[in-house]
């Protein structure tokens, strides 16, 4: 073949420019180096991988750690044109034949195949009787021992090296944090490998992270004012949320289906099929639902309980708009979430060392939700990349945040819990400050001390702020063993002594009318409205006939252009982002044919 990358970029895949590291990638792996490729999740990887596996003789085989995510990859592959095929514990025994007899003909240009079905001695053996053109391992940080997408089979790809030393290795993945990326190059025998590291930076994602008032109204309305028809996907901490929330959605008239551990695995399946096949699904779910979701046009992931980390917040997160187009991460959180998490790390057994890091990971996750500054920063500062820029697509850009000088509330509130002995609830300590004369007040004798009825400038919601964010900044701990109770931290103490001073955030009053419905950010005109629809339709019903979901016969940009644009000619038509030559030959006619029609 005498292709170059950039015209198969344009021929093939229809896009006009390659992207960051893409083709310096893509030259390096022709020329047989190994590369170590991080990119944030929708950069541009298969593309790393596909090009140079076209272009180099023989078969790129891509190991990939689940079957939902070959079989995307190879139906978008075939789409193209391209002769993909995958094989792993769901194809028989007939079509695996067909392929290994391709493969050994040299007729196959990409191999897709779980790192079990990898190791075993017939696939090695087929491999060494054919030409390879490259490995490509994606989703590479699967080889952390640490992370929680931990695969014990993808240690074993140490022996690509020793097996096929003169083939080039790729390992990619969209991990933003160091230590995984060191143990990648380590376990998967990647020293010589080149690095390519791109910014994780998200730009197309506006984070959003408020207090929690009423959580599911909070996010009702969220959902019904900004994302009316879209798909986005639900994280709650238990089953039994996921279960409720996502009936209460149902009800609600949003379409919402549950996803996790608990429901059977059958059920699972056919939850997740429904939510990659059908448009405007909304996904309610544990952090059981995570790798594998390679839809690309999730508008939205919200957050209603806080995760445990920035690690695991971002690359939740993350699963929104891989396509580019504006996405929301939107979460709410409150005291109870600070204490419940707090609680539950203290009371597992795991070992000293593992919980103060996790405990650390929980205070950064906690203060993400308090800086009064740019979150985006804070994120990307959190993963070693500084930038000096603020975003304008975060909350604390967008509307900034009133703070206060809390130094007097704070030593009240403090002082509270000291004076009434260091083991009462949050909600008995707004008593005593209010002033409140209830039955427990009196029994403990608390309407004597000096702090009862000290706090009346604030209403109970305020003081919850107060005690949220003290719990936030690790000034105070709640007790496990003692029903929430709270207790002073050595941090506290300059505080108490009046020598030191603490800002606190003035919590936003919740405005649900403000934000701009999801429809404007896409830019999508009133008169337009009707023929995004039946665009979106069109796209539904081919895909339907062929069983692949719809974002594999265009992605929502393709389509955004093609309702921009209005091409009026098959040429024009070939310049839409994403219309290759396949696809102007399949589907070319029919959406000319549409576009002329609303016309
Ligand atoms: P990820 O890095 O998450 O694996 P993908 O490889 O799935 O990302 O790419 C995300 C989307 O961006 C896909 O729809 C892909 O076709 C598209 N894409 C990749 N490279 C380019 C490019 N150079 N120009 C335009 N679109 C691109
Ligand atoms: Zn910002």
């Amino acid at each position: 073949m005498n292709d170059t990358p950039e015209k198969l970029l344009h021929s093939l895949f229809g896009y006009e420019h390659f992207r960051g590291h893409q083709l310096d990638v893509i030259q390096h792996v022709i020329d047989g180096g190994d590369a170590l490729v991080l990119m944030p999740t929708g950069g541009g990887k298969s593309i790393c991988y596909q090009i140079p596996a076209l272009l180099r003789e023989g078969v790129g085989v891509v190991i990939s750690p689940l079957i939902a995510l070959m079989q995307d990859q190879v139906s978008s592959m075939q789409q193209l044109g391209v002769n993909a095929q995958a094989l792993h514990s769901g194809i028989d025994w007939q079509l695996q034949n067909q392929i290994e007899q391709q493969a050994l003909n040299g007729d196959l240009d990409l191999l897709y195949v779980s790192p079990e079905r990898l190791m075993t001695a017939s696939c090695m053996n087929l491999l060494r009787s054919c030409k390879v053109a490259l490995f490509a391992i994606d989703e590479a940080h699967c080889v952390s021992q640490w992370g929680h997408d931990f695969r014990p089979e993808y240690l074993q790809l140490e022996c690509l090296q020793q097996n096929f030393p003169d083939i080039p290795r790729m390992a990619l993945t969209a991990t933003a944090d160091r230590p995984t990326q060191q143990e990648m190059v380590k376990r998967l025998g990647l020293n010589q490998a080149q690095q390519y590291i791109s910014s994780f930076d998200r730009p197309n994602i506006r984070y959003r992270i408020m207090q929690k008032q009423k959580g599911k109204q909070q996010l009702l309305d969220f959902v019904q004012l900004q994302h009316q028809g879209n798909a986005g996907i639900v994280y709650c901490m238990s089953r039994k949320k996921v279960d409720e929330t996502a009936l209460w959605l149902v009800e609600q008239g949003v379409p919402a289906l549950p996803y996790h551990a608990g429901l059977g695995s059958e059920r699972r399946a056919q939850n997740q099929q429904r939510f990659l096949n059908e448009e405007g699904l909304v996904m309610v779910a544990t952090i059981a639902f995570g790798m594998g979701i390679d839809k690309p046009n999730v508008r939205f992931v919200a957050h209603l309980d806080l995760p445990k980390s920035i690690e695991s917040y971002y690359q939740e997160t993350g699963r929104a708009g891989r396509d580019g187009l504006p996405a929301d991460a939107w979460m709410v959180y409150g005291l109870q979430d600070v204490m419940w998490l707090r609680q539950r790390l203290e009371q597992t057994d795991m070992d000293a060392a593992i919980k103060r890091s996790e405990q650390s990971k929980l205070d950064a996750m906690l203060g993400l939700c308090e800086i009064t500054h740019c979150r985006r920063q804070a994120i990307l500062s959190y993963f070693n990349e500084a930038s000096s820029n603020t975003c304008g697509n975060c909350d604390n850009c967008l509307e900034p945040v009133a703070t206060f000088d809390g130094t007097e509330v704070a030593r009240k509130a403090l002082s509270c819990i000291f004076r009434s002995g260091q083991r009462y609830g949050v909600a008995h300590l707004i008593d005593i400050l209010m002033g409140k004369p209830t039955d427990k007040i009196k029994a403990a004798g608390h309407d004597k001390i000096s702090t009862f009825a000290l706090g009346q400038e604030f209403d109970q919601k305020q003081w919850r702020s107060v005690y949220r964010q003290l719990l936030a900044l690790g000034l105070v701990s709640s007790d496990p063993e003692n029903y929430g109770g709270l207790r002073l931290l050595p941090p506290c103490r300059p505080l108490l002594k009046g020598e030191a001073e603490l800002q606190l955030r003035l919590d936003r009053k919740v405005s649900i009318k403000a934000p701009t419905a999801a429809k404007a950010r896409l830019q999508i005109a009133d008169a337009d409205m009707d023929l995004w629809q039946l665009l979106r339709e069109l796209r539904m019903a081919l895909a339907q006939d062929q069983k692949v979901p719809p974002y594999v016969i265009f992605s929502d940009s393709s389509l955004l252009e093609m309702l921009h644009a209005k091409p009026q000619s098959l040429l024009e038509m070939s310049h839409v982002h994403g219309v290759g030559e396949k696809k102007l030959d399949r589907y070319g006619d029919d959406f000319l044919a549409l576009i002329q029609q609303h016309a």
